[in-house]
């Protein structure tokens, strides 16, 4: 078994990434990948501060790391092969709903042409040890090719899950919906679907007063300032255990 922690670099690593670190490390085999290929959002700079947080909380991974920026040219591989089996669309909408025909297209897989490719409208994928099915006649047509960075996020991690032989995704909760256009994905490539296991996310918003007033202290910050204060490294993972959900 494989797995990965694949944070972006869009900031410093906060107490949730501590945590996702803590099941990724803890899973088996980990990988450490660095998910930058939004460079609207992303800094290279930041990831030598990725490193350098997760060598102080007493993590180690192989080298060299998978630097996604370094590899667009694999991703448009993916959608060239898309392309040509006829599965993608160019899309001129823009967020307000709008044609706009002055801007490039986003490109969009066709789920309706997907579903005939593969054959099925019905996937799964394993969940620990749960089998969640997937109904692809629900999944609207999700786009693969973003205006702004000329490639996506679903195109790239099951790109990069397949080359580097991940057989268990560990990720948080917040990208559980993300799943099936993921299977999909995989499904048309041919490559086998992981083993997923979601996480609960570190507070960052509750309705219990109690953990507001946990995340309001702890729930945003940084793992250096938390070190800066004096935490050790035990207490950060400590910290951020207590305060998943
Ligand atoms: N890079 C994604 C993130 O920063 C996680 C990748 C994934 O597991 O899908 O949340």
């Amino acid at each position: 078994m494989l797995t990965r922690f694949a944070p972006s670099p869009t900031g410093y690593l906060h107490l949730g990434h501590a945590y996702a670190a803590v099941q990724a490390f803890s899973l088996g085999p980990c990988l450490l990948r660095i998910e930058d290929i939004d460079n609207t959002r992303s800094r290279p700079e930041l990831t030598d501060a990725i490193y350098e947080d997760l060598t102080w909380l007493g993590f180690d991974w192989p080298k060299p790391v998978r630097v996604q920026r370094e590899h667009i040219a694999d991703y448009q591989g993916v959608i060239d092969t898309l392309e040509a089996r006829g599965l993608l669309y160019e899309d001129y909408t823009t967020r307000s709903g709008r044609e706009d025909r002055s801007l490039p297209p986003v490109v969009k897989l066709s789920t309706a042409r997907a579903m005939a490719a593969v054959g099925t409208d019905r996937l799964s994928f394993q969940e620990g040890d749960a089998i969640i099915p997937i109904d692809l006649t629900t999944l609207e047509d999700k786009t693969l090719v973003r205006r702004d960075i000329g490639t996506s996020y679903h195109i790239a991690v099951t790109h990069d899950d397949w080359l580097q032989g991940v057989t268990d995704v560990t990720r948080g909760r917040d990208l559980y919906e993300k799943t099936a256009i993921h299977v999909l994905i995989q499904t048309l490539m041919g490559w086998p679907v992981p083993r997923y296991h979601h996480h609960g996310l570190v507070m960052e918003s509750s309705d219990k007063d109690a953990d507001k007033k946990m995340s309001k202290r702890w729930g945003s910050q940084t793992i250096r300032s938390l070190r800066e204060s004096g935490l050790t490294p035990t207490d950060v993972l400590a910290l951020a255990r207590n305060t998943q959900r």
